[in-house]
């Protein structure tokens, strides 16, 4: 390992571990507040710019630590006003994250992993299968560097900060954060614990704990845990109304299936201090589970269950036999729940033109999984067919704008919400 690995990033580092961090060398606690005012709210990432901290500390300081950022390698923008960034992290895979920007706030997708392992059958991350965990400074760098490029705090000079370090209008774009981006967020836990909690310090990104969402498939144990770690708000990826479907559709689902999921979940939101509900997320697949009867089975599994339904239309992406269901079927199963008294939102898909909605991120992520060789296999297969057959591949059904030659298209979920409306 070459020295400069060996430095302590002290880009994702805790409020706690930075504390930990000076009193290691000897220093006051309050140091680490100054350094994360540096890094997060002014985003300076060179040691030797934080002017309020002396010249000799500084230096002691760069001996032992550095600040280092994933990098972006691609930037596309969409007309509708929505970003999205191609992140590389130092596995050397790559992940994505996406902004999408509406009325009153801007919310940012963020990736926890490079693939994931849990391979749910209508997620082209699924298929890509797992390659690595994000460190804390990579998921938290998300959010430093969409707040940079949108905003580009990193060059406010400092005049324009008040004495306590606030920007005297607050210039950062970002209001709220999901966790929706690549990956199962809860099976890299203490790495997004902590980057949850620099989003949510006050010395930090300090966003409000109802604005920062995690997504997760169902991982018990670790929603069990949760509420030793954070208070954020919580998804929860159902997709379906019986443990049959949905262990067909979420594996993980064979091992903690449904009763158990929602008692966790509960458990969870019990431990709040706020009367938030979990958001349940339900993609709609075409003849899969969007039949009306699926929508009333639904609406009796979550009776005595306080939540709100979040329909996410199904994202088609290359090799994937799932169609997206016809707008008359969304609406048909949408108004079902509505009418059995749930709040029901219809995400409509944003940013088509950068292949960023739902499913069709594209991720040129560097694994070596046998899943995702077998998915590339077959996607060379099916090309030579089309070509063969006379068809023109349409590359740009998956890899977007990008055009690549393989969608690891991923499920960021980044949308408008339209909320239900009861009928007339
Ligand atoms: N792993 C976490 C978070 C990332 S997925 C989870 O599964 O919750 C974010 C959301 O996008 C999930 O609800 C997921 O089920 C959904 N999703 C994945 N692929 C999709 C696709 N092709 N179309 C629509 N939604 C999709
Ligand atoms: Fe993983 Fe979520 Fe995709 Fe399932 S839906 S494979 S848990 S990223």
């Amino acid at each position: 390992m070459t020295m400069r690995e060996a430095k302590i990033n002290l880009m994702g580092l805790s409020l706690a571990k930075m504390q930990a961090f000076f009193l290691e060398l000897g220093e006051k606690p309050f140091r680490a507040s100054q350094t994360l005012k540096w890094i997060h709210q002014r985003g300076v990432i060179d040691i030797d710019t934080m002017t309020d901290i002396s010249k000799p500390l500084r230096e002691k300081m760069k001996s032992v630590a550095e600040i280092r950022l994933p990098h972006i390698t691609q930037e596309l923008r969409s007309a509708d006003g929505s970003c999205k960034w191609i992140v590389q992290v130092e596995s050397g895979s790559s992940v994505e994250m996406v902004f999408i920007p509406e009325a009153g706030r801007g919310t940012l997708c963020i990736s926890s992993q490079a693939g994931c392992s849990l391979d749910c059958s209508f997620c082209a991350t699924g298929k890509q299968g797992f390659n690595s965990n994000l460190t804390v400074a990579e998921i938290i760098g998300q959010l430093w560097w969409a707040n940079q490029k949108l905003a580009g705090f990193g060059v406010k000079p400092a005049q324009e900060w008040s004495e306590d370090g606030k920007p005297a209008q607050n210039p950062r774009p970002v209001s709220n954060v999901v966790m929706m981006g690549m990956g199962e967020p809860l099976l890299n836990f203490e790495n997004v614990m902590d980057a949850l909690s620099l989003m949510m310090e006050d010395q930090a990104y300090g966003l409000s704990k109802r604005r920062v969402t995690i997504s997760t498939s169902g991982v018990v144990p670790a929603i069990d845990r949760l509420k030793d770690f954070t208070d954020a708000s919580l998804a929860v990826s159902l997709h379906a109304p019986n443990d049959e479907l949905r262990s067909e559709l979420v594996p993980i689902n064979r091992k903690y299936p449904i009763k158990e999921l929602l008692r966790s979940v509960s458990g969870y939101m019990d431990t709040l201090s706020d009367r938030r509900v979990p958001v349940i997320e339900y993609t709609l697949i075409a003849g899969v589970n969007d039949h009306r009867q699926h929508a009333r089975e639904l609406a009796v599994l979550l009776k005595d269950f306080p939540c709100k339904i979040n329909l996410i239309p199904f994202n088609p992406f290359a090799l994937s036999d799932y169609r997206r269901p016809s707008s008359s079927s969304i609406s048909n199963f949408r108004q079902i729940l509505h009418e059995a008294g749930y709040t029901v939102t219809v995400r409509t898909t944003r940013a088509d033109d950068i292949g960023a909605a739902c499913g069709q991120l594209v991720g040129e992520v560097g694994d070596n999984t046998r899943r995702s060789q077998r998915y590339r296999d077959a996607a060379e297969a099916q090309r030579e067919n089309d070509q063969q057959g006379g068809v023109e591949h349409n590359s740009e059904t998956a890899a977007g704008v990008t055009g690549k030659r393989f969608s690891s298209a991923d499920n960021l979920a980044v949308v408008i919400e339209k909320p239900s409306r009861p009928s007339v």
